[in-house]
């Protein structure tokens, strides 16, 4: 029955194991090991061990008649690392320099699948990568903090997945990270697979899941509540525009209409949301708007313009819910982060002035500033609320 030449980790072995490889087109790996040391450490291992002897068309003999298991299993090199250690074997911990990342976090997703409680063997391939947990790449740390009962940034590292990373593709499981980010071995996008976590942190994810999709239908809530109180300033002629110049808030306005139009995020069909996108990115397309709310603002140009106005309050309601992600920890309890704290660079806004090219527009601005409000008062007045109707 056997292909290759089984490695044999223990002394006496009386126990066959076939690793199989069903993500990865590799050939089986054979393993000699020694039952008692496995079913004695693994509630899982020995539950295979039981079904493979109690059940006369599984069991499967060697040339030795060796009770035979097979285990599928994802991280087959970490799985071996620890086949190997438990049966006191020379070669068993490689040295930390020689580990990679994908290896040693496959080694605590290994222990908690395999119920196998010995992670304080591997503590110091744990303390070798500590410090790289909210690095790009290191997202499997999820398992990494779980299985080692550390909590350090484990809260804010999930929280930071929620904004960051595109939402779950349909059916797919998977997670994409950020534009420009690459897997730590492979040259495709960083991503992040629902499947490849133990069961225990699996529920983790099915609440970071929940909490991204909060935060987009609040998000698009708020600029639902925007956009329909933009139709109501049209069609009551509520709107007043004191803006210098007059109407500036028009071309924003329509340029924020145009962008939310184009991404499915207002005026959707059937509540269907077409947005494929981070929180993140749904927050920067927001970013045009409010570097011309501040230099408005800034400009002495904003005056008590509804239409600023009303833009102003949606950039603050989406604020105050960016103000408030959660981040779960494994035992169950929240934090709270604020966006800027989980991707403070990426919140930068794009300024193509600076702030002291705003000021010094708006000292420059002052000296016109009464007969521009005169002016902005009168043509408002002449008007009404007609400039509306260039908006929606
Ligand atoms: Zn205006």
């Amino acid at each position: 029955m056997a292909t290759a030449k089984p490695l044999a980790l223990a002394a006496k072995p009386d126990l066959y194991m076939i690793l199989t490889s069903f993500h990865r087109p590799q050939p089986d790996i054979h393993l000699l090991l020694s039952q008692q040391i496995v079913c004695s450490l693994s509630r899982p291992l020995k539950k295979a061990y039981v079904t493979a002897v109690t059940h006369d068309r599984h069991i499967i003999f060697n040339d030795e008649k060796y009770i035979c298991i097979k285990l599928d299993w994802w991280h087959r090199d970490s799985l071996i690392i620890i086949l190997k250690a438990i049966h006191h074997h020379p070669e068993a911990f490689p040295d930390v320099n020689d580990m990679s990342f994908r290896v040693f976090w496959g080694i605590p997703a290994t222990l908690d699948t395999l119920q196998i409680d010995l992670s304080a063997w591997f503590v110091r391939y744990f303390e070798h990568w500590k410090s790289r947990r909210l690095e790009y790449g290191y997202e499997p740390w999820l398992v990494v903090g779980k299985v080692f009962d550390y909590d350090e940034d484990y809260a804010k590292l999930s929280a930071r997945i929620i904004v960051e990373f595109t939402g779950w593709k349909d059916g797919g499981g998977m997670l994409t990270g950020p534009k420009g980010t690459k897997g730590l071995e492979t040259d495709g996008p960083l991503e992040m697979w629902e499947g490849w976590a133990p069961r225990e942190v699996m529920g983790e994810v099915e609440k970071m899941k929940m909490e991204q999709y909060r935060l987009l239908y609040e998000i698009l809530d708020a600029m639902d509540t925007w956009y329909r109180h933009i139709v109501h300033l049209k069609t009551s002629k509520q709107g007043s525009c004191t803006c210098s110049p007059i109407e500036d808030c028009v071309v924003v306005g329509k340029a924020l209409i145009t962008t939310l139009k184009s991404q499915g995020l207002i005026h959707r069909r059937h509540d269907h949301v077409a947005f494929r996108g981070s929180i993140l990115e749904l927050r920067r397309l927001l970013q045009p708007t409010e570097v011309k709310l501040r230099r408005a603002l800034g400009g002495f140009g904003y005056g008590r313009c509804k239409v600023y106005d009303s833009m102003r309050k949606l950039l603050k309601d989406v604020d105050t819910i960016l103000s408030k992600v959660r981040g779960f920890k494994y035992d169950g309890t929240v934090e709270e982060f604020n966006i800027d704290a989980l991707c403070g660079v990426m919140m930068v806004l794009p300024w193509s002035t600076g702030q002291m090219g705003v000021v010094a527009v708006g000292v420059s601005l002052l000296l016109m500033v009464a007969i521009t409000i005169s002016w902005s008062v009168l043509k408002t007045l002449l008007s009404g609320a007609c400039f509306l109707a260039k908006l929606i």
